[in-house]
């Protein structure tokens, strides 16, 4: 199988993190959530990590020149070089995809597809009021769901404007929405 280089994009509550899992199982590409990179890493208590800790638990956004050097070096490893990769939490801001494309031409690359996982705000909302975290407070909902619009919705234009993007349904059972993702994928 040819190594695929594809971005998942949705919002928090979307099932983005689940349907990350099915394909890289699926399409042998191997999935970096820079979420977890960073979580690995506070709980390491790595240089890295206590630079981002803060800024994580504050519900903003590591810096881009950090997030950018940490995705560089991770996608220049052997092993996405041989199975490619599925990126899920990055990019998240214009400066981040404009270093992915940076990235990938170093390396003489490409990202294959973007997919927009669609989730309406009024369904995640739904979502994650019914899971009940302790976190999940109306107030924190609103405002993560707030900050994902202002920053994703440039990205989507900037895939867009590549003719990169592909937006899915997202609404459905989790069978249903893979279905989707694998024919988008597939094709
Ligand atoms: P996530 O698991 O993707 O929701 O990420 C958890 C937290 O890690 C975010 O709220 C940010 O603070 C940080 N983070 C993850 N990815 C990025 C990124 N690409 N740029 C900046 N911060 C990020």
């Amino acid at each position: 199988m040819r190594a695929l280089r594809l971005v998942i994009l949705g919002r928090q509550g979307s099932g983005k993190g689940t349907q990350a899992l099915r394909i890289s199982e699926t399409f042998g590409c191997i999935h970096i959530s820079t979420g977890d990179m960073l979580r690995a890493a506070v709980a390491a208590g790595s240089e890295l990590g206590r630079q981002a800790e803060e800024v994580m638990n504050a519900g903003g956004l590591v810096g881009d020149d950090i997030m950018n050097g940490i995705v560089a070096e991770r996608l220049g490893a052997d092993d996405i070089m041989a199975n490619g990769v599925l990126l899920d939490g990055f990019p998240r801001t214009s400066d981040q995809a404009d270093a992915l494309e940076r990235i990938c031409a170093d390396q003489g690359v490409a990202i294959d597809r973007a997919i927009n996982l669609d989730v309406p705000v009024d369904v995640v909302r739904e979502r994650m009021v019914a899971r009940g975290r302790e976190d999940d407070t109306p107030e924190a909902i609103d405002k993560r769901l707030a900050l994902y619009e202002e920053q994703t919705a440039p990205l989507l234009d900037w895939f867009g404007a590549r003719d990169l993007l592909t937006t899915v349904d997202g609404v459905g059972s989790e069978d249903d929405v893979f279905e989707r993702i694998s024919a988008v994928i597939g094709r």
